[in-house]
């Protein structure tokens, strides 16, 4: 941390003020003493005496990447706009959050997130920002949560950690995430399409933007494209190796589904494994929503009928960027779309 308390209230920047030896500090948060690090190798910040000490979670124990990109974007932006604040502390109803950095023109924050937190956490903490009416950009970190295996032509194959889920967002029938990539300096924008029946695996067109170039708004494009892999047998077959390997009784899932429709599973058809972008946003697999609505399909159960059942039985990703409203709408595409293919057979 960069901002602290001094013996009289005020608050300290060790970005821009020299610190005074001798002085104590506290944290503006917990309240408690800090102690001060200035180092040659590693950039002078305050720190709790003892680790997880801290009332506030990012600063239980911060990492020299999360400092870093602190200074790196309060130097950037400082450079732009006339007033920007470094770890800005806001009400929001009685809790007290810090944002890393805040625009004040703009009103809008930045979040850094390099530490795993709860799904309720970064709920808890965008809340918070819309209480106190900031707007806020989370920044994930790429170099953390995203493995790139190949790269040509601007389009990536990824994999992406699970935390990357609770950041996916969805606007005109698009999948991206963002985040920012410390190696390299640079925002990146991944707009993403499944890529085969891989769990968390995509492929991405990849947009780049160095912080030195970075203004706000953040323009990415849309690409019109469609990079979405056709699903084969082989695929599928794969697919149900993995998850029949361990258990094979009544109890499996897709077994037992595959039973009940009577499904063979060197026989099945192929209806089943259509893909579509927004199955990146479905935590349910392809192959039992798909088998659920056909088999639905083929008892004569109504469009309406299916719909509402599909409801209840898909569970999409819990993002930030997905209300239920949003959530709803995805699954009704989905299973129209689907639905449409049953009816053309
Ligand atoms: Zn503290």
């Amino acid at each position: 941390m960069y901002i602290a308390l001094d013996s009289k209230g005020n608050i300290v920047n060790v970005l821009e003020l020299s610190v005074e030896k001798g002085q104590e500090y506290f944290c503006p948060h917990c309240k408690k003493s800090l102690l001060y690090k200035k180092g040659r190798k590693i950039q002078s910040h305050f720190a709790h005496k003892k680790k997880l000490s801290c009332s506030y979670n990012s600063y239980k124990s911060e990492s020299k990447e999360h400092l870093l990109t602190k200074k790196d974007f309060y130097d950037h932006f400082k450079r732009i706009y006339s007033d920007v604040k470094l770890e800005y502390i806001f009400k929001a109803d009685d809790n007290l959050q810090i944002a890393d950095i805040y625009l004040v023109d703009k009103n809008i924050a930045f979040e850094y997130q390099r530490s795993i937190i709860s799904s309720s956490q970064i709920k808890e903490r965008t809340i918070g920002y819309e209480k106190a009416g900031i707007k806020l950009i989370w920044l994930i970190d790429l170099n953390k949560f995203v493995k790139e295996f190949k790269f040509y032509n601007n389009i990536a194959y990824i994999r992406y950690a699970a935390f990357v889920e609770n950041f996916l967002n969805y606007h005109k029938g698009c999948v991206f995430f963002y985040g920012y990539d410390l190696e390299n300096k640079q925002l990146v924008f991944y707009q993403i399409w499944p890529n085969r029946l891989k769990k968390r695996h995509a492929v991405a067109i990849k947009q780049v933007c160095k912080l030195e170039n970075f203004r706000l708004p953040l323009n990415f494009k849309f690409s019109k494209k469609n990079l979405i892999s056709k699903i084969d047998r082989s695929h599928i077959e794969n697919y149900l190796y993995v998850q029949l390997k361990f258990d094979k009784t009544v109890k499996n899932k897709v077994l037992s589904l595959f039973y009940n429709s009577r499904i063979a599973l060197n026989d099945i058809p192929e209806i089943i494994g259509i893909p579509s972008v927004e199955d990146l946003l479905v935590k349910t697999p392809i192959f039992m929503w798909q088998t659920k609505v056909y088999k639905m399909y083929k008892e004569n159960r109504t469009y309406v009928e299916i719909l509402k059942y599909m409801y209840t039985y898909m569970e999409l990703v819990d993002s930030i960027y997905l209300s239920d409203k949003i959530k709803a709408k995805i699954i009704e595409k989905l299973v129209k779309k689907y639905y449409i293919e049953l009816v053309k057979i």
